[in-house]
């Protein structure tokens, strides 16, 4: 994995560049698009029906061997205007749907419709790829011919696979895996505890509070308008199909300006430590009780809070997911501390625990050490502690950090067993 050397490392790297389809294109792809949407909803009823009549399961390959069948009646002869890797690479990703589902606890796949975002996948054929694909200049894809693409980076490698996808505001996109050597940043002793919050998004164990973007608050009342008037509408009016774009656009945009601001913080905590504590968050969970989060608050969150945290919950996940692929990019640590364990009961410096704490209780103070506490500060900072106790081996106290071997945990750069790294040896000697 490690290229010892220049410290350099393969990551796969996704990108993401919005596109310009012209008019034939956009036609084109309404019928890919439906064409797709036809064949994964067709091999799904038929995985269904074959498994209830014969109790034998099937998959997308069987399937598109019924494709081939199909496309010579004559009432299925579009389906002969749609490239078939755009057919297959659907059947395919059905197939990936169906073993998560069994073998990841994810739910069962559903059926497609044409109100949701739109999506296919386009295999790239390697041996003819540079008439196809050029970084920063060319995409050609089958059927569509040379598509329009604003290229906001320039990738180091070749993509194997090219997704085209629609969003609810109508924008157009691919989006491309490709292969590459990044560097690993230089060793630091600096390590940090996060406290994810609703009120404040984050609060780190220094001290350092990160707030949600206030221009996102301004949205939320813009959409809250346009949602009222949405209501008020008649169903399958002109006006109602325009309110309903609006409303795509700007969660679209929202979505963009959040992910954003959230890459901006994340990029900087993990640049500035070596080890990162958060909590495991149990995200699925917290979004279906509206009552439950992380600390069990319980009756006391008012209903106003609703809208808030399906934000917030977006926002957790998604902080835990830059910051685990960025730690792994760039040879960091992160660590998840178990969400049961109490970070907002405990006191930082005695350790003391409370036996409530009320969510609206924002300090307090330790009833054994007169500590005074911000709440979230004070749980940052248990969260770094305690992040800290499980990476040390056992039966030593102090912050000697090992490979734990968890989830998302990487060899720790600072332990003097990481002799395999030549950065980290610098750092010992
Ligand atoms: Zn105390």
């Amino acid at each position: 994995m490690f290229s010892l050397r220049y410290n350099l490392v393969m990551k796969s790297n996704s990108y993401k560049f919005r596109c310009y389809p012209n008019k034939t294109q956009q036609k084109q792809l309404l019928q890919y698009f439906g064409s797709k949407r036809f064949a994964w909803n067709a091999c799904l009823a038929w995985r269904s029906d074959w498994y209830k009549t014969f109790s034998e399961s099937v998959n997308g390959i069987d399937f598109s061997r019924e494709l081939t069948w199909l496309k010579k009646l004559e009432s299925h002869q579009w389906l002969k205007k749609v490239p078939s890797t755009v057919l297959v690479q659907g059947l395919f990703d059905q197939d990936k749907a169906f073993n998560r589902f069994f073998n990841e606890g994810a739910g069962y796949p559903k059926f497609k419709t044409r109100h949701q975002q739109q999506s296919i996948r386009f295999q790239l054929d390697q041996r003819v790829v540079m008439n196809n694909y050029r970084a920063g200049k060319l995409l050609k894809l089958t059927g569509l011919g040379e598509l329009k693409v604003r290229w906001s980076r320039i990738p180091n490698g070749i993509p194997k696979m090219v997704s085209l996808s629609q969003d609810a505001a109508g924008r157009y996109f691919v989006s491309m895996d490709i292969e590459e050597e990044i560097a690993v940043l230089p060793p630091t002793r600096q390590t940090v505890g996060i406290d994810l919050g609703i009120l404040k998004c984050m609060t780190l164990s220094s001290g350092l509070v990160i707030e949600n973007p206030r221009h996102l608050n301004k949205r939320k009342d813009q959409l809250k308008k346009l949602q009222q008037r949405l209501a008020r509408q008649k169903k399958g009016s002109n006006r109602r199909a325009k309110t309903k774009l609006r409303i795509g656009k700007l969660h679209a945009r929202t979505a963009d300006c959040r992910r954003e601001s959230l890459h901006q913080v994340t990029t900087r905590i993990v640049n500035d430590n070596q080890v990162i504590m958060v909590e495991n968050l149990n995200v699925k969970g917290m979004t279906s009780s509206s009552s439950g989060t992380i600390e069990k608050p319980g009756k006391r969150v008012k209903q106003k809070a609703g809208l808030n945290r399906s934000i917030a919950d977006v926002s957790f996940s998604e902080i835990v997911r830059q910051l685990e692929y960025k730690c792994d990019w760039f040879g960091r640590t992160l660590v998840k501390v178990d969400r049961f364990f109490p970070s907002s009961k405990l006191c930082s410096c005695c350790g003391h625990k409370m036996d409530e704490l009320r969510l609206d209780v924002r300090q307090w103070t330790c009833p054994k050490c007169k500590a005074v506490h911000d709440r979230d500060v004070n749980a940052a900072m248990n969260i770094h502690d305690e992040g800290l106790r499980l990476l040390a081996p056992v039966g030593t106290k102090g912050p000697q950090l090992r490979d734990s071997g968890g989830e998302g945990v990487h060899p720790m750069a600072v332990s003097p067993r990481s002799s395999d790294q030549p950065s980290a040896c610098q750092e010992q000697a």
